[in-house]
């Protein structure tokens, strides 16, 4: 069996999430065909940067497959995986921009002879958060290609793109992920019924439901969730310890934060589903605990439930403001705490 490293985990992804794009390029490459410039637009999780890599693997991979693809485990793959590679360079935001010192590096880069061999590849990731200046310098770098070289200038969003780098680049705009492949994929993570519904309504990308998966963190969290409700549905102020002895702890980073917070709305939503359209626990993302929440839905009054929910999402912006995640989850605990029992 191949092992799995960084470089064959991007060729699954990218073969996933844009199965036709990465077999049309696979095929440029291969008739030698490739532009010089490609604008890759479309929402995050669909797959640019793992085609834009999968293509810069395919153009240096010394064992080609027979299907065409890169093999993910030569020198050259492995580096390009790992942003290593001399002749395969990536550039993302600094902050909230690309500035125009990221790009001079990038043609200084470029103007000294290939190291490795003749061709270069460079990747922008986030090419819409270039600054004026960033863009400007870009320009004319594209508009006058040194020798082999390839760009691909990825976006969430054309139109956010200046028409004159637009003008010169081959737009590919990412079609979304087919639902029914998303479904498929997240049912190979051998999810409960509504730890799959949780799943589905959190995210519709691939990528993200891999690491949602990875080391069990949804289905740990899913449960913490839960006993938080259930503390809160008795009125028990030992949802506040909760927060502290069983949350943080298996909070990594920010995004395990936000997605914390969108799991308690979303408790509270299938509260609301149970509520005013019936929902049944098979649709629920925590029918697992039906009889809790259509208690809930029973004991709160329209009025309460609102409110409720818009607090837990008043509080999610406050994440964004770097405010202490433990204030921010024990704002939320207060405020449902107030709600249930008035
Ligand atoms: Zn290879």
């Amino acid at each position: 069996m191949m092992t799995e490293t960084e470089a064959t985990k991007l060729i699954k992804q990218a073969e996933l999430t844009q199965p036709k794009l990465t077999k049309h390029f696979m095929q440029v490459v291969h008739d030698q065909d490739l532009s010089h410039a490609y604008l890759f637009s479309g929402f995050a999780g669909l797959g640019k940067l793992e085609l834009a890599k999968t293509v810069a693997m395919r153009l240096f991979c010394k064992n080609v497959q027979p299907n065409g693809m890169p093999c993910g485990a030569c020198n050259e793959c492995v580096r390009i995986a790992k942003n290593e590679h001399p002749d395969v360079m990536l550039v993302e935001p600094e902050g909230q921009s690309i500035k125009v010192h990221q790009i001079r590096t990038l043609k200084q880069e470029f103007s000294k002879s290939a190291v490795e061999g003749n061709r270069k590849v460079f990747i922008i990731n986030g090419a819409d958060l270039m600054t004026n200046g960033a863009a400007n310098s870009l320009l004319k770098f594209i508009e006058e290609p040194v020798g082999n070289v390839n760009s691909f200038l990825l976006t969430d969003d054309y139109h956010k793109i200046l028409p004159t780098i637009q003008s010169r680049t081959q737009l590919v705009e990412f079609p979304k992920i087919d639902s029914q492949l998303l479904i498929k994929y997240a049912e190979s993570k051998q999810l409960t019924k509504t730890a799959l519904n949780l799943v589905l309504q959190l995210t519709s990308d691939v990528m993200f439901i891999d690491r949602l998966c990875e080391d069990n963190w949804l289905i740990s969290m899913k449960q913490q969730v839960e006993s938080w409700f259930s503390m809160l549905s008795k009125g028990d102020y030992q949802a506040f310890t909760l927060i502290q002895t069983n949350f943080l702890p298996l909070l990594r980073d920010r995004e395990d934060q936000k997605v914390t917070i969108e799991m308690m709305c979303l408790i509270f939503r299938d509260v609301f589903n149970v509520k005013f359209k019936n929902t049944p626990a098979s649709e629920l993302a925590f029918g697992n605990i039906y009889d809790l929440i259509s208690q809930m839905a029973n004991h709160l009054s329209d009025n309460q439930l609102i409110c409720i929910i818009d607090d837990i999402l008043e509080s999610a912006k406050k994440q964004q403001i770097n405010v202490s995640f433990q204030n921010i989850l024990e704002v939320i605990t207060l405020d449902c705490l107030n709600q249930i029992k008035e």
